[in-house]
């Protein structure tokens, strides 16, 4: 109750023992202790001290667009930086909080004809969760507009890191080797010049291809699986015959087989155990290892296909 009365004290706002489900872009996942809402970096530190003296489990999160939560849900504080959500442009320079959307930091970088950050109109998660995963989409990835960032450490220290220093690689950054929070991140981007496509013109481009390929009616977290090297993930799923395959309401898409949607109150479960079926059809037809983009919160039942063979 120390952690409870010392959000009340610092007037930080909170949730308590509600359903993840309600905050997850697959509409899944059970209740959690506390969702907590801080609405700037002071407010995100209050809370990571509290945490740390009352001695509960946290765990920091975006949007919630790239994560599955367990039925039984997540037995702690979820903070969660939609709220956090500032951002402004110095002439090709965006520094963003990390709980902003980055579709619209995209998206307004377009309208000013900065160009590089136009794959990132359709991406439904915040700069926080795009940086740590390396978001990327049509041959573009953070990494390529990513100039620096703010991060705080477990010591509750705040440092500064350039793009060197963020070991980035596909769907990936220091963010998940370390336990870092972004607390804001500096994009550098291009002016477009007079020959090139408006930026806005190619980002609306991209969004209609999405509508076009991915099952956007339903909730989802995107694709599940990471591409695996030479080859696509929905393009394996679909050969080995599992387009419509269905686990409960969990489906593989029949629209893009690299997607698991929810058709309505579908299980944590039923998607883990429609992953570990995939994993082990795709990987018993072709030998290659499905590895999961999608991020997990709290307790599983069903393994992942790699866990359960080592
Ligand atoms: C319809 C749809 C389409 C998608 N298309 C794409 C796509 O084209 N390309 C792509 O790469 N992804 C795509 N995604 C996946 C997802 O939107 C991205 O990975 C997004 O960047 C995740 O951001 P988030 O805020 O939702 O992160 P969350 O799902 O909330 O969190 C993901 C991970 O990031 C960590 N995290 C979040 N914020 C912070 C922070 N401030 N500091 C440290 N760690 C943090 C969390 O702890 C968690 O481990 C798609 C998802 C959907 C539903």
């Amino acid at each position: 109750m120390k952690f409870e009365r010392g959000l009340e004290k610092l007037n930080i706002e909170f949730l308590k023992d509600k359903p993840l489900k309600d905050f997850t872009t697959f509409k899944i996942g059970g209740k959690a202790r506390y969702i907590v809402f801080p609405k700037n970096i002071d407010e995100l530190i209050e809370i990571i001290k509290l945490v740390k003296e009352s001695g509960i489990n946290w765990r920091i999160v975006g949007n919630c667009s790239n994560v599955l939560v367990s039925d039984k849900g997540f037995d702690g504080a979820i903070i969660t930086t939609t709220k956090m959500d500032f951002f402004k442009t110095e002439e090709n320079l965006i520094e963003a909080e990390c709980g902003c959307m980055i579709s619209q930091v995209a998206r307004k970088a377009c309208e000013n004809g900065l160009k590089g950050l136009e794959f990132a109109v359709g991406i439904p998660g915040t700069v926080g969760g795009a940086v740590y995963m390396n978001a990327g989409a049509y041959d573009s990835e953070i990494k390529d507009v990513f100039e620096c960032a703010e991060v705080l450490d477990e010591d509750l220290n705040i440092f500064k890191l350039g793009k060197s220093d963020m070991r980035f690689s596909y769907r990936h950054s220091r963010l998940k080797e370390e336990k870092l929070i972004l607390l804001k991140a500096t994009f550098r981007l291009q002016y477009a010049r007079e020959e090139d496509v408006p930026p806005i013109e190619k980002a609306n481009e991209y969004n209609q291809r999405r509508r076009e390929k991915q099952p956007l009616q339903y909730p989802s977290a995107g694709s599940i699986f990471k591409r695996p090297p030479g080859n696509f993930a929905g393009k394996l799923i679909e050969d080995a015959g599992l387009k419509g395959y269905r686990v409960g309401n969990a489906c593989i898409s029949g629209k893009h087989a690299g997607f698991i949607v929810n058709l309505g109150d579908a299980l944590a479960e039923d998607v883990r155990k429609l992953i570990y079926h995939t994993q082990k059809s795709v990987y018993e037809k072709f030998g290659v290892l499905l590895e999961p983009e999608i991020e997990f919160i709290g307790e599983f039942e069903t393994p992942l296909f790699e866990m359960s063979t080592k």
